[in-house]
């Protein structure tokens, strides 16, 4: 199988969310796979070089500045078509599912988004990927090539790093970049904190938490003597407690972190779909049968106006040691 990852990007700098679609093609198609990264004046690509890949491919223009679909697709299916690839593989994420979905129907291609296994069984290629809330383990057979996929970032990993370095090649952009759509804006930002997705310790708050600025004294304040990001329940965003993109969850984002932190969050199903892969989970609730507790490690039966500013004088002088 021939496969082409493609890059992560915000148009100006390479993402770390890329890892999960080169462990993918490191174990899908060794030797055999291309990056493409779009952009212009990308920085970072250095990043892509380490794995393996054949080579990686950049392509840097005014057009393409910024991660729009409509943009970036053609480029997408004008390299996959010129490769001969068998697949075109990006990590599940806001761009991915946007920018990728678009390339599919360019290349009037079958898609599957956010597979976690992928086999090639008589002839036909299977993937499974979580469906309803990630309480079942739905099995797709496609035909037809190439397939386009995004991945579940935390079924995949990281890559692992090869000794010898990729090439990278500057190439074009396809003679016409369609310029209809125009980037206006982007709201939101994480103050300095990691990015939510990528972070190894994500605190989340839920709707106890009663407005922004407790939300951001309670669950800001620990998240950051961790140097982690910070998440929130829907209930909280749609409670106007925290923005929308802080939410995890079956209509937010998946996080995976090394540890979360979930303070004053029941524990909804869809809660968990986005946070239940998390490699040790902590819960402060109060009520000892909120459902958050059957999947947490680590469960504190608590009020969180006790305990978190506690937890947070304690790590401060922790540290401090
Ligand atoms: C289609 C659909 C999609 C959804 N998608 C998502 C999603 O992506 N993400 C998501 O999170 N939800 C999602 N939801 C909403 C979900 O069903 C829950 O309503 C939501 O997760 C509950 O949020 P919460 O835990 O903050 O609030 P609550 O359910 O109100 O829970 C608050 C918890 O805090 C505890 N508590 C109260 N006071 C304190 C205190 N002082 N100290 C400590 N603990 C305290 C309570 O015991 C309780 O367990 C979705 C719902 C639907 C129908």
């Amino acid at each position: 199988m021939r496969v082409l990852v493609v890059a992560e990007t915000n148009g100006e700098r390479v993402s770390e969310k890329t890892l999960p679609a080169i462990a993918f093609a490191q174990q899908k198609a060794p030797d055999n796979f291309t990056i493409l990264a779009i952009g212009n004046n990308l920085q970072g690509v250095e990043m892509l070089t380490n794995y393996g890949a054949q080579a990686v491919l950049t392509v840097n223009h005014p057009a393409l500045a910024k991660p729009l679909a409509e943009r970036y697709a053609p480029v997408i299916a004008h390299y996959a078509q010129q490769l001969g690839v068998d697949a075109i593989v990006a990590t599940t994420s806001t761009f991915s599912r946007d920018v990728l979905a678009r390339a599919a129907g360019l290349l009037d291609a079958p898609m599957l988004s956010d597979i976690i296994t992928f086999e090639s069984a008589n002839g036909k290629l299977v993937a499974k990927r979580p469906i309803y809330s990630a309480n079942l383990i739905g099995t797709f057979e496609v035909e037809g090539t190439p397939v386009v996929m995004t991945v579940r970032g935390p079924a995949w990993g990281k890559p692992e790093p090869k000794a010898s370095q990729s090439p990278v090649q500057a190439v074009e952009a396809p003679a016409e970049v369609p310029t209809r759509s125009e980037w206006i804006s982007l709201q939101g930002s994480s103050g300095g904190r990691p990015d939510l997705t990528q972070a190894r310790v994500v605190v989340s708050g839920g709707r106890p938490l009663k407005d922004p600025e407790t939300f951001e004294k309670y669950i800001g304040g620990l998240a950051d003597v961790l140097g982690g990001a910070v998440g929130a329940t829907r209930a909280a965003v749609d409670a106007g407690i925290a923005p929308n993109e802080l939410q995890v969850g079956q209509t937010g984002k998946t996080v995976a972190p090394e540890l979360y932190i979930a303070v004053a969050v029941s524990g909804s199903v869809q809660h968990l779909a986005g946070m239940k892969d998390s490699k040790v989970i902590v819960a402060i609730n109060t009520d000892p049968e909120a459902p958050i507790f059957q999947v947490a490690d680590y469960g504190l039966v608590a009020d969180l106006y006790q305990v978190v500013p506690e937890l947070i004088e304690l790590l401060k002088n922790d540290k401090g040691a």
